[in-house]
């Protein structure tokens, strides 16, 4: 029996859950999966209501009694710099030290790009995002705040530990996935000491994987090629801040933020699983987010469970969708958030 956690969290992310959830019943149901779902009501109302944003004890809970968690999204402008958001998903993320942010960036329909010479064979990679370290561990702080002499003092930290297992499982996975190629982006000309850091492990690691191709990139250069030649790029490693931007770019390669799906993982242990956009308050409570995104994610959580085939199930039948028009209007259907999910979880059932 696997235990999943399940938390919506705020905007759209409670309404793509209800159909990422009806995806992993029905998929738990087809290939008589024991599994076992539990919901949080954690977000911005309890954050509002009682103060609460990650529960006391939350922590210990899961890594002793869950094998993964599927939030939706959290932010809501009625909550001041989301503070709830940063507690929950980076309390999760820093305090199970989830240190890969594993975000595939695959065209599900030659449709749905906006690059001219974009296809499904050429854009088709995975990026590993280290997810605990580098500017975005809130180490700095400000001077003289307010004053025209203000000074901010915002830190990028660098481990050769934090380096060297993700690039590691950059590698790892793409030898397991008969992927050819490793790209690192950095950007080690100017930042010479953490990024040098990146480039000497990142060559070391290299060296244990002479069937695969190594290849360091200035994260500009990554940025232009991304664009003008996507299919260059199989597996990509990168630290916390430019794997964020990177992979916003990726999802507009693959049609927008509604269809991006995203891991956060600790091999072997509890992980989390979410998709890639925020809580869409333009969006929210008018039923037209795309729920491919939470679908696709929970695809990426039954694989990691050891259920491939699960996996694969669900993915072909969002292709399906897709490729019968079956969508919502950001992928230029008319569907609405259920019915997208319905549809999909139709074509789970048909095989
Ligand atoms: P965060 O800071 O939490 O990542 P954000 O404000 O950067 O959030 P989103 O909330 O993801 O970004 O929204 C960015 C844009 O993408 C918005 O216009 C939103 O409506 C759109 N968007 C995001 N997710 C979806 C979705 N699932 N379906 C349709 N549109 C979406």
């Amino acid at each position: 029996m696997r235990r999943i956690a399940i938390i919506p969290g705020d905007g759209i992310g409670i309404e793509v859950t209800r159909e990422a959830v009806r995806a992993l019943e029905t998929t738990r149901d087809c290939f008589g999966i024991e599994l076992e779902l539990v919901h949080f009501d954690w977000g911005a109302e309890k954050y509002l209501r009682e103060h609460v944003s990650l529960p006391e004890g939350a922590l210990e809970m899961f890594r002793r009694d869950f094998d993964a968690i599927f939030t939706g999204a959290f932010g809501d402008p009625r909550v001041e710099s989301n503070r709830h958001a940063i507690d929950i998903l980076g309390g999760l993320r820093f305090g199970l030290d989830l240190y890969i942010n594993l975000r595939p960036v695959r065209l599900l329909n030659d449709r749905f790009t906006p690059l001219k010479s974009g296809n499904r064979r050429n854009i088709d990679f995975v990026v590993f995002r280290e997810n605990t370290e580098g500017m975005y561990v809130n180490a700095g702080g400000n001077f003289k705040l307010g004053a025209d002499q203000e000074i901010a003092i915002q830190e990028e930290i660098n481990t050769r530990h934090g380096v060297d297992r993700i690039i590691r499982a950059a590698f790892a996975y793409a030898r397991q996935h008969g992927r050819k190629r490793v790209t690192l982006a950095d950007k080690s000309n100017v930042l010479t000491y953490g990024h040098g850091l990146w480039r000497r492990v990142f060559k070391a690691v290299a060296s244990e994987y002479p069937d695969i191709d190594a290849n360091a990139q200035y994260v500009d250069a990554m940025a232009m090629l991304m664009v003008l030649d996507p299919g260059q790029y199989e597996v990509i490693v990168t630290n916390n801040m430019f794997g964020d931007i990177l992979t916003d770019l990726g999802a507009a390669l693959q049609g927008g933020l509604g269809v991006a799906a995203s891991a956060n993982l600790h091999p072997g242990r509890v992980s989390l699983f979410e998709p890639v956009h925020g809580s869409a308050p333009d969006k929210a409570g008018r039923g037209i987010a795309n729920p491919i995104g939470a679908i696709m994610t929970v695809a990426m959580m039954l694989d990691y469970l050891g259920y491939p085939d699960a996996a694969r199930r669900i993915e072909q039948a969002i292709e399906d969708a897709c490729d019968a028009g079956e969508v919502t209007i950001d992928l230029g259907g008319a569907l609405s958030t259920a019915e997208a999910g319905a549809a999909i979880c139709h074509r789970v059932g048909l095989r």
